[in-house]
């Protein structure tokens, strides 16, 4: 065991922005060393954790991962929407040491501290409506998601929740039943949690027209989802409705215009908890602070995670002040949540979010991608659809001139383009939507080498 530990332990080598900002191959991918690291893997890891790259990280910064082989790849994935100030941002690794070597835990149920009352704050300030606010902080999306439903049937004495086509919401119990795709997220791991019940979304790109033949935009397919939640569960059941305001996993769907304004307004009428799963969605990744401000709606509750702390883990449920209030004192809570080090990570991360004006970065990013894409999809009828907001853009791929999906091309595009150093995600409850999602640390020559490159890429694969 030792000799094998011996043979390729990584050492930790300097990241953040500092790192060379360029693509770089010296071996081919994966190396040598990231190899051996697999092959040590195999022996060691479940083989039911996936990858979606060979290659092992060494460092990471500004727009580049650096792999154990010395390959620098240009990052399209920010490890899931996740490292949105950049990997290793040297004020989030400052204030992380700092808190470290002062103290590593108490529990805030048991001794509590400044940084996390601070970060709730903050929350409170950040998200969107003016109303009284509280929050509560957790450790994984799933976890605040989880946390959003509990606190919902505390304030409404109901029990049921709806949710979405192409939804996704985590992998315990209870957010598996509310995430949509079955493989690989549901797959043999059944019962799964009651009372969920699935409305259909708004799905521009693949939504048509009616029975009469009227294309169904925001209101009607609103229209369609509330007469499902009325004739199937009865409003005055459900407790909450869940949707993310920009699905992601699902395959970046943006809703059509009046879509969630509609939802909000049936959820008020009826007494029901409205959740924004801003998970992914959240913290200036789609060119404004949270995502529901594009469509002007006030949740009554928002759930982030991802962004908000640059990869250390952290969760929370910010929302109105009554609703967070309704369960038991001590109802919510968990060993690790608002851990001491996530927490000054989050309230570093927020403040490079500000300083380096990220939301105006973010809707910079969108107009470089969809323009550069855009024309691609002008002459390459295998891309159906372009969409997204700010640094988090999908390309949704079909079959030449239809609406059938084409998974197997999105996953050879994104395994070529690893090939090439570049970092790109696939997502979509058909598996054909390339996603991405820059740091958005990420300078535009990066960028858009990394577009030259997938270019290429989908030139190579025509027939
Ligand atoms: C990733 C994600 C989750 C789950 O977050 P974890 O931290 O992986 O548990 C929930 N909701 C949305 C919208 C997500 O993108």
């Amino acid at each position: 065991m030792s000799e094998n530990r011996s043979t390729a332990t990584t050492t930790a080598a300097a990241g953040g922005p500092g790192l060379p900002q360029e693509r770089r191959l010296l071996t081919e991918v994966p190396g040598p060393r990231s190899r051996e690291l697999a092959a040590r893997r195999v022996g060691a890891v479940s083989g039911a954790v996936g990858s979606s790259m060979p290659v092992y990280t060494a460092a990471a910064g500004g727009g580049v991962l650096v792999d154990v082989d010395g390959n620098s790849f240009i990052d399209l994935g920010s490890g899931i929407a996740v490292t949105t100030v950049g990997n290793a941002d040297p004020g989030v690794a400052a204030a992380v040491a700092d808190q470290v070597a002062a103290f590593t835990h108490t529990c805030f149920m048991v001794t509590p501290y400044e940084s996390y009352v601070r970060v709730a704050e903050q929350l409170n300030e950040l998200t969107p409506g003016d109303h009284a606010k509280k929050t509560a902080l957790f450790t994984s999306g799933a976890e605040a998601v989880e946390n959003a439903v509990k606190i919902a049937r505390a304030h409404t004495g109901r029990n049921a929740v709806v949710v979405f086509d192409h939804a996704y919401h985590g992998r315990t119990n209870l957010t598996m039943a509310m995430t949509a795709k079955n493989m690989p997220y549901k797959e043999g791991f059944g019962p799964f949690a009651p009372e969920v019940y699935r409305a259909p979304l708004s799905y521009p790109f693949r939504d048509g027209v009616d029975v009469e033949g009227n294309p169904i935009d925001g209101p009607a397919a609103a229209a369609r989802a509330i007469a499902t939640i009325e004739k199937q569960v009865g409003a005055h059941h459900v407790a909450a409705i869940v949707i993310e305001p920009i699905q992601g996993e699902g395959g970046f769907i943006v809703p059509a215009e009046g879509f969630l304004p509609a939802l909000v307004e049936f959820a008020r009428a009826n007494g029901i908890v409205f959740i924004a799963d801003e998970v992914q969605s959240g913290f200036a990744r789609t060119g404004a602070m949270f995502a529901s401000e594009h469509e002007g709606i006030v949740p009554d509750l928002v759930t982030t995670a991802k962004g908000i702390a640059a990869g250390l883990p952290l969760s929370a449920v910010t929302g109105r002040a009554e609703i967070m209030d309704a369960p038991v004192v001590g109802g919510l809570g968990g060993t690790y949540g608002g851990n001491p080090a996530a927490c000054v990570a989050a309230i570093a991360a927020l403040d490079a979010v500000r300083e380096n004006d990220l939301v105006s970065r973010a809707q910079q990013i969108e107009k470089l991608l969809k323009g550069r894409l855009g024309a691609l999809q002008d002459k390459d009828a295998r891309i159906g659809d372009v969409r997204g907001r700010g640094a988090m853009i999908a390309v949704e791929l079909v079959r030449a001139g239809t609406h059938e999906p084409d998974a197997a091309l999105a996953g050879k595009v994104a395994k070529e383009a690893a090939q090439r150093g570049i970092i790109v995600l696939t997502c979509g409850t058909y598996g054909n939507v390339l996603r991405l999602l820059p740091p958005l640390s990420i300078s535009d020559a990066l960028l858009s080498e990394a577009i030259d490159v997938l270019e290429g890429v989908f030139a190579e694969l025509s027939d």
